[in-house]
Formats: C-alpha cells, structure tokens, sequence
C-alpha cells in the first residue's frame, strides 16, 4: 500500500485468487471519504493515455471482488478513526463498467443494499459504451454518471478514446439525454487536457456546445503522466483559459485535483504488473 498527500490518498494493490492485481483508491476529503474501485483487471478500451490501458485486459471482475475493495478501503479509515464511514464510492478505478455491467450493477445494488448507500453517492465512470448507457437508464437508478470524453469532435476523440470508431458522439449525446430522462441526474464530462492536442480555443466552443445541449457539467482534468504516452499535460494558465471560455459560454466547470498523481494514483494512472500473467502471489492484500 502506497499513501500521498498526508495520508489522505491510499492507494492499495490487492491480489486475487487467481493470482492477477487490481488497484483501489481511497481518497479523504474534509466532508467525505471516497473510494476509487476497480471492475477489471486491466482494460481493452485501450484510451491512449491510460495506464491501465496500456496494460491491457486481463478478465472481469465479480461482484465480492468489487466489495473486497470497498472493505478494504473501510478498514483503512477505521484504523484512522473508528467512525469514520465511506461516504462515496466511484467506479472510476482500472477497468470498463459498462464492459462488465452485471458484476458492476450487482456491486452497485450490494453498495445501496447491504451498504445502505444512497444512489446520489455512487458514480459510474465510462467512456461512453452506448448500449450499456442505454441498459443503465432503463434501470431507473439515480446514480451519477461521469462521461470520459477527453475530445469534443470525432476525428480527436477517435484518436484518444478508440471505442469512438464504434459509438461516436452524436450517439453519445442521444443516449446521455435518455439517461439523464430517466434518472433525472446531469451528466458529468470528463476531460483530460492535453498539451496543444485537445485544450485549443476551439475545442472549447465545440466542448461547450455540447456540454450545453445536455445541460451536463465539465470536469477538466490536467492529465497525468503515464510512462507509454508522449504528451504532456495542459499548462496550468492553459486549464484555467480553457476554464475561463467554457465558463464564458454557460458551462458550469471544475477542475479536478490531481489527488495522488505522485503514487500512481490518479486519473488513467491505475495499473498493475500482472494483469495477463499471474505470478507470484503478492503480499498487500488477498481477496
Ligand atoms: S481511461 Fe478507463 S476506459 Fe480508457 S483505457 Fe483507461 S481504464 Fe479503460
């Protein structure tokens, strides 16, 4: 287990039974306490400027494989404080959701079930596979759901969100309003900037111009380093310009902290040498 920021970001690599590594996040904030899980080992969507991508797939997770995580990460607080609760959980970890939608929608009925979470607290991350958005709005969940765009036309988001070839924005855009229909929640962007690639002037209007027809929110991400992707981040005074001119155009914005980008933590960070090739059983944690 690896910590940053005070304490406040661990990070742990846990060993399945099959030998193969998953990544889990906990994140300590003033009001809350957020744990990042995993639903893969390894991912095949294979977005060019993450880790876990880069590593490829390995094989879904199960449901109590996702939970261990989540136990895991409330072990960790209580040794902190006794009474300290998880209060949001992200599936955001290594790994597609939507890739493995029953085990991700048992682990997410288990966290409102046993777990009394409440929906509002949970959030789904993808990178936009349309059936299984289309599946997740007829479930009438009210949980969050936060998009990772990362480009605001085709020809770019191709190029850095490959999935895109097979459901590109204008059918992302179509299924994102029945999802917000259906559960009555925004939307969430999320968007990597990356240096003189997808943070220009223009790519704000287009951005916005979507970003307003679903009334959605923009969460802008400085992009982290990752050892197989040549560009580097956004600038700062460039995050907070491409913040500035979404802002001027009616978007409502944030721009995340890179909570845990020192260990690897981070967005697109998460990777784990055996994914594919199991060996020796490791020693953080077993599930
Ligand atoms: S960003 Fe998400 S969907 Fe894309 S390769 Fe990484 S883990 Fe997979």
């Amino acid at each position: 287990m690896t910590a940053s920021d005070g304490g406040d970001t661990l990070k742990a690599v846990l060993t399945l039974k099959d030998q193969r590594q998953i990544e889990a996040v906990l994140m300590r904030y003033e009001r809350r306490n957020t744990v990042c899980i995993s639903t893969q080992v390894g991912c095949a969507m294979n977005c060019a400027f993450c880790a876990t991508g880069q590593g490829g797939y390995g094989r879904h997770l199960k449901v109590n494989e996702m939970e261990e995580q989540y136990f895991w990460a409330g072990r960790e607080l209580k040794k902190q404080n006794p009474s300290a609760k998880i209060t949001n959980v992200v599936l955001m970890g290594m790994g597609e959701p939507l890739a493995n939608y029953d085990n991700s929608l048992g682990f997410i009925r288990s966290l409102m079930g046993k777990f009394s979470l409440g929906a509002r607290s949970i959030t789904l991350s993808t990178v936009g596979i349309v059936p299984g958005i289309a599946k997740l709005a007829s479930e009438s969940l009210q949980i969050n759901l936060a998009v990772s765009l990362h480009a605001p036309n085709d020809t770019l988001r191709t190029q850095i969100v490959p999935i895109n070839a097979r459901y590109n924005i204008a059918s992302l855009v179509k299924v994102l309003k029945q999802y917000r229909q259906s559960s009555n929640r925004r939307i969430t962007f999320e968007y990597a900037l990356i240096n003189d690639l997808n943070d220009q002037d223009e790519h704000m209007s287009q951005l916005a111009e979507i970003a307003q027809e679903l009334k959605a929110h923009v969460n802008l991400i400085p992009l982290n380093p990752t050892p197989k992707y040549d560009y580097p981040g956004s600038p700062l005074d460039r995050v907070n310009r491409c913040r500035v001119l979404l802002q001027n155009q009616g978007v409502t914005v944030t721009v995340r902290d890179t909570r845990g980008s020192d260990i690897a933590a981070a967005c697109g960070q998460l990777v784990v040498s055996n994914v594919n090739t199991p060996k020796k059983r490791g020693k953080v944690a077993l599930i």
